[in-house]
């Protein structure tokens, strides 16, 4: 069966200090340890996060982003390799918030998808649709593009180590989730483009996880649906308990 993953996207929030209690904390409580959790970290944060972790039998550390090229005169840009240096084992790629603030587009995805994964990381690829695209019907389309733009040039193999997060643009950070109806709709649609491009054995190895306003009051429920594997997770990230009752969520 495939893994069950939280992942938590701190964005850009805590300082040091505030990023190593909140890694301590979500170290000291007790989870299910089938789960695979995941602390999304800022970049300067990652090597201390790594040495908390270091031990814990379910815990992973992820970037949040990585440039696209090798190393190189890049002024305030960190490389896949470096990351891998300091722990990291995941990246968030293709985030809506980077989309939209810092232009990333799906080519450009492709070679962050490339990088992470020449350099032994997992990308952790999102994909969704904003509230027009939706209201217009035209969400799943949107996602297939998204996909086929950025990982469905990876070969089986490659494309068997990723992880996918379906979040809906009009979900995240606004209190308003997904039904669970609504995400199972996209996390079925999502396997199946897997399945015509890869196959049914690695669309159904791929864990897809959903994230958008996730929260221990509403994650049993969306966790519950056949097709969603877990979630990408903000706000409630940022608190120990919310984020561990997240992961007990199954
Ligand atoms: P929220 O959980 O704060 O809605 O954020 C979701 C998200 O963007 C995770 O990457």
């Amino acid at each position: 069966k495939r893994q069950q993953i939280v992942a938590g996207n701190w964005k850009m929030n805590k300082d040091l200090a505030e990023g190593k209690d909140l890694a301590k904390a979500v170290a000291a409580q007790k989870s299910a340890s089938d789960v695979v959790l995941i602390l999304g970290t800022p970049f300067i944060h990652l090597s201390a996060v790594s040495e908390i972790i270091d031990g814990t039998d379910n815990l992973h550390l992820s970037a949040q982003n990585c440039h696209q090229e090798e190393s190189g005169a890049y002024t305030g840009e960190i490389s896949a390799s470096m990351l891998k240096s300091v722990g990291a084992e995941y990246v968030i790629l293709g985030h809506s918030e980077r989309r939209e603030y810092f232009g990333e587009d799906e080519a450009l995805l492709a070679k962050k998808v490339d990088i992470a994964l020449a350099h032994g990381l997992i990308p952790i690829f999102c994909c969704g649709e904003k509230l027009d695209v939706r209201e217009a019907e035209n969400h799943v389309a949107l996602v297939k593009e998204q996909l086929s733009g950025s990982v469905f040039h990876l070969s089986a193999d490659a494309f068997g180590k990723i992880v996918i997060a379906y979040e809906p643009v009009w979900a995240i950070g606004t209190g308003r989730t997904a039904s669970p109806e609504q995400a199972q709709e996209m996390h079925a649609a999502i396997r199946e483009m897997i399945s015509e491009q890869y196959g049914a054995e690695v669309a159904e190895a791929t864990s897809i996880l959903y994230g958008g306003s996730c929260k221990p009051g509403n994650a049993k429920e969306i966790f519950s649906q056949p097709d969603v594997d877990g979630g990408l997770i903000g706000g409630a990230s940022l608190k120990a308990e919310d984020f561990v009752a997240i992961a007990n969520s199954f």
